[in-house]
């Protein structure tokens, strides 16, 4: 079989690099994933988990997720809806089978891997079709591989028998007829965790949770990404801007985050180190603070019927607890070696803008499609890795801000940019016009204010390695 892209990955990013490819270019593509249906990691998630960012700026280009709604109730109460599992399963199923495979261009092989030089091997029959790439591989799976989510990782601490530790994906089935939880990890999915069981009715008191680590987290009413909110968001975002700019050391910029309102913590008292830019609601993190019993000893190295034991201490426990196991890392960072983004006749679908794996997938494709001077692709993604603390995190978002600078030269991308509907800033420029003359004012305080923060962050930078 002979086609132009054999794209590597059929998860998320996978379909947001081919729905850019097919609405520019009249390629052929073949498509392959490991999984059983489309949308990658989120097949295997637990069942509760949603978006962590408003759907308006999620999926892929030429088609929106959900019609925009605000929240009634709940823990994201006066905020637009989060999808849920489904919704997103749906959304890609829905995309590949009504939309793509239909086109006649696409050749999508699931349960299948591709083994290297073109070579597609089922996993269910061993079968091997041989692919011949006119154009390109696109890798869409291979931060995605290196990353881990909880139903799939190999935990790291040992479990002793008769104890019973389950991913956050058994906790439906399992929580009947337990009455004492320990959540382990204070990442998202562990906050998912603790929200799901207090939301079912149980005491705060009976959760313990681990905490070996403390993290900032957004704050969701201050990044939404929809007209109602446009001071909010802009004010947000612009003091955000205004930190990277002014601030002296890394220490400083987390306190103008907080004092900003931009960035939260669960507990007043402990100073996060950690930064995976987690959202959350104000509601969420006041149900988070209720839980007290937390212990902060290091990672959990064993658990034992009556004992638990961490790296830095040990706990004696009543046995009969279940023990919800949120330790797998999402994200990983990548090293040095990681290959660039355009790399000969191969495309690696890595981030060129924070937190943003779709839109960039879809940025990639569009440079793919249109602008071929390499020096020009090249100049546009910077790799924007992921980060682990408020550090790392000043220097992606200043890789982030060099990319979005090169895209403003480039005509073409900037009017594809401005009507992509995954770049989540459209969202709130929807209906301005020329007599919103307080709005464009405040729009004209962008470009100044990222001078300064592109300018700056070294400087902070280097005072932290001082
Ligand atoms: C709980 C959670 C919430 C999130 N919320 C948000 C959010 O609100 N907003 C946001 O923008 N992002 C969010 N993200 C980030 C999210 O990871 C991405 O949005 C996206 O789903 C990642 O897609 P991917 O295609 O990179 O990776 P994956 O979903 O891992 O898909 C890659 C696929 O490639 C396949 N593959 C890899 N190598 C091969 C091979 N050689 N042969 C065949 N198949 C292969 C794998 O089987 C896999 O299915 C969230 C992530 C998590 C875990």
């Amino acid at each position: 079989m002979k086609v132009d892209y054999l794209i590597c990955g059929a998860g998320a990013t996978g379909l947001s690099f081919l729905d850019v490819i097919l609405s520019e270019t009249d390629a052929t593509v073949a498509i392959v994933d490991r999984r059983d249906a489309p949308g990658g990691h989120w097949n295997d998630a637990y069942p509760f988990v949603r978006l962590h960012q408003s759907s308006s700026f999620y999926g892929v280009c030429s088609r929106p997720l959900n019609t925009p709604r605000l929240a009634e109730g709940g823990f994201n109460a006066g905020l637009f809806e989060l999808s849920t599992k489904s919704e997103i399963l749906h959304y890609f199923h829905d995309l590949m089978e009504n939309t793509y495979l239909p086109t006649g261009r696409i050749t999508y092989f699931p349960m299948s891997e591709h083994v290297g030089d073109g070579q597609i091997r089922s996993l269910v029959t061993g079968k091997v079709t041989d692919i011949q790439i006119g154009k390109k591989l696109v890798n869409a799976g291979l931060w995605g591989d290196l990353g881990s989510i909880p139903s799939t990782h190999n935990r790291s601490f040992d479990v002793a028998t008769g104890v019973e530790c389950i991913p956050p994906n058994d906790l439906p089935q399992r929580a009947p007829g337990h009455d004492a939880f320990t959540v382990i990890g204070a990442g998202k999915t562990g906050m998912d965790a603790v929200i799901w069981l207090l939301d079912r009715g149980v005491e705060p008191a009976n959760i313990t949770w681990v905490r070996p680590n403390d993290y900032w987290l957004f704050h969701r009413e201050k990044i939404m990404n929809h007209p109602d909110f446009f001071d909010t968001a802009i004010d947000s975002f612009q003091a955000e801007l205004a930190a990277f700019g002014t601030a002296s050391t890394v220490t400083e910029y987390c306190e103008q985050m907080e004092k900003s309102g931009m960035w939260h913590r669960i507990d007043p008292e402990v100073w996060p180190t950690k930064f995976h830019a987690a959202v959350c609601s104000n509601t969420e993190i006041e149900a988070l603070r209720q839980v007290t019993d937390v212990l902060r000893a290091g990672h959990v190295t064993r658990i034992e019927p009556d004992r638990l034991v961490l790296q830095d201490a040990e706990v004696d426990v009543a046995p009969g607890r279940l023990y919800i196991d949120c330790t797998a890392r999402a994200g990983t960072i990548l090293g040095p070696d990681a290959p660039p983004i355009f790399d000969g006749d191969t495309i690696n679908l890595f981030m060129v803008r924070l937190f943003q794996p779709l839109f960039s997938a879809a940025l990639i494709a569009f440079l793919e499609a249109r602008v071929a001077d390499d020096q020009v692709r090249k100049a546009c993604t910077h790799l924007v890795n992921f980060h682990d603390t408020p550090a790392q995190y000043l220097a992606e978002a200043r890789n982030g801000m060099l990319n979005q600078g090169a895209w403003t030269q480039v005509p073409e991308l900037k009017a594809w940019i401005d009507k992509c509907r995954l770049y989540g800033m459209n969202h709130l420029l929807v209906g301005l016009t020329a007599r919103d003359s307080e709005k464009l004012k405040k729009l004209s305080r962008f470009a100044p204010l990222s001078k300064a923060a592109v300018e700056n962050i070294p400087r902070i930078l280097e005072h932290e390695r001082a």
